[in-house]
């Protein structure tokens, strides 16, 4: 059976997709259908139609799945933050323990009693563990102003101030904001013809530390009323830093390179076990504090050093996992491409008293080849590259440096599957996959898999 547009049908969820959208099968012809769960009757109209399969959209839930809750979120549907709301947290779990087990058969050619998998480690609290929240500001239909969140896919904006993944006080802090801009009559940026003053807020909070960062992200130079805006947002509790970003381009990256103190320090102070990290506007920074302490620790006892070993610290972002591993290891070299970080994982070197840490700017691929040719040698190394994972100039100058253990921290199962079955092909072994979950009621999983030389 063939579907075109606009035609409606009775389907029901047998699978999740990638990006956590229902799947079922009706005579043969596959449909995908956002905002539902496996185990939902629904009927749903098409909007995409190819030959054996169609995009569709939800329009009635015929029978709740077992597994279906009510959203706390009123905005679960429309908002582009979250994809899987409506599944159980239990079943969120589940689904992402199976996502990674299918791309490592899929993708890495593995056969699923081969896979080591530890039962995926879940929050006790799935909510409010976010310590950054960026909204974007702007106008609705009468013209008054809103932040909140972009649309799955737009960049037109749902107004909600109170999301349960943020911290509480992210809602007090652009009822504020948004109060004064109206006091001051002060116009949010549109996107379209380029014009208007605020873009974005960008909050950071410590969880450790409770330091609360503000960051207005700004088409100019300055904001009106500046001292006012300051007087009031000082009041909240652990407000530390206040600046405005400077971003006059016309783009969809929400930071500009400029930023601009208005009170207070630049940076916030937050603790990750044992190490104190200075996070500025700018900084990558682990969004969830929880279970970043419980994934780095993993990868630390996976690594299993005894003070002596040689570590390197690739994608190492401002440091985080090389800092923790000095305290145990003889010494550590860390490398990654954004220089910003670079230079803050230096800083929190110092600021943590760890001599035995260097870290260098520069492509991790590049670097690792520089130090196989210099016939340099390395114990133990970990590897935390971005969604796109890392390349074979970086994975095989791994082979070649044949560190004793390979821990790979992966945020994304594809890349994962790929790189692993590049190593298992050359001398390593997966010993053990732990994957945890770093960011509920979305798709995306986290794993960290300890590799051995054979
Ligand atoms: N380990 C850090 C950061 C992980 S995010 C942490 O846990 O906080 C991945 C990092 O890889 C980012 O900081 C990104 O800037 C960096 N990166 C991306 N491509 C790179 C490359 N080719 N070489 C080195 N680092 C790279």
């Amino acid at each position: 059976m063939e579907y075109k547009k606009n035609d409606l049908l009775t389907v029901t969820i047998e699978d999740m997709g990638h990006d956590g959208e229902g799947i079922g099968k009706v005579d043969g012809y596959t449909v995908f259908v956002k905002d539902t769960v496996i185990g939902d009757k629904v009927q749903a109209k098409i909007m995409k139609a190819k030959k054996n399969y169609g995009y569709a959209r939800l329009v009635e839930i015929m029978e709740p799945s077992k597994d279906r809750v009510e959203p706390r979120c009123a905005y679960a549907r429309q908002c582009g933050g979250c994809q899987i709301q409506a599944l159980s947290y239990e079943k969120q779990l589940a689904y992402k323990q199976q996502k990674i087990e299918n791309n490592l058969i899929r993708i890495g050619g593995f056969q699923k009693e081969e896979i080591p998998m530890q039962p995926i480690i879940g929050m006790e609290d799935p909510y409010h563990y976010r310590n950054k929240a960026q909204f974007p500001v702007g106008c609705d239909k009468e013209g008054h102003l809103i932040a909140g969140f972009y649309a799955g896919r737009t960049h037109s904006i749902i107004s909600n101030r109170k999301c349960y993944l943020g911290v509480e006080v992210n809602e007090q802090i652009l009822n504020l904001v948004l109060a004064h801009m109206e006091a001051y009559d002060i116009p949010a940026y549109d996107e379209t013809t380029g014009k208007g003053l605020v873009r974005h807020v960008l909050i950071r909070y410590g969880f450790q530390s409770k330091e609360i960062m503000v960051c207005l992200v700004v088409n100019g130079s300055r904001i009106p009323g500046a001292e006012d805006l300051i007087a009031k947002l000082r009041e909240i509790p652990g407000m530390t830093s206040i600046s405005l970003n400077i971003n006059r381009e016309k783009t969809n990256v929400i930071l500009g390179r400029k930023g601009k103190l208005l009170w207070g320090q630049e940076y916030i102070t937050d603790t990750i076990g044992p190490i104190a990290y200075q996070i500025s506007p700018q900084s990558f920074y682990q969004v969830n504090p929880v279970q970043t302490e419980i994934l780095y620790q993993t990868a630390i006892d996976y690594a299993g050093l005894t003070g002596k070993e040689t570590v390197i610290d690739a994608y190492c972002g401002i440091g985080t996992i090389g800092l923790i591993a000095a305290k145990k290891a003889g010494k550590v070299i860390g490398v990654e491409l954004n220089k910003d970080a670079v230079k803050d994982a230096r800083i929190n070197a110092k600021e943590n008293k760890i001599t035995n840490a260097a870290f260098y700017q520069g492509d991790a691929g590049r670097f690792m080849v520089e130090m196989a040719a210099k016939g340099e040698k390395a114990d133990v190394v970990f590897m935390d590259p971005p969604r796109a994972g890392s390349d074979e100039r970086f994975l095989s100058s791994v082979v070649k440096l044949s560190p004793k253990k390979v821990i790979y921290i992966s945020c994304n199962p594809e890349t994962l599957a790929r790189d692993l079955k590049y190593l298992t092909k050359h001398h390593y072994k997966v010993e053990k996959i732990q994957p945890v979950d770093m960011f509920p009621f979305c798709d995306h999983c986290e794993t960290v898999c300890e590799l051995v030389r054979k």
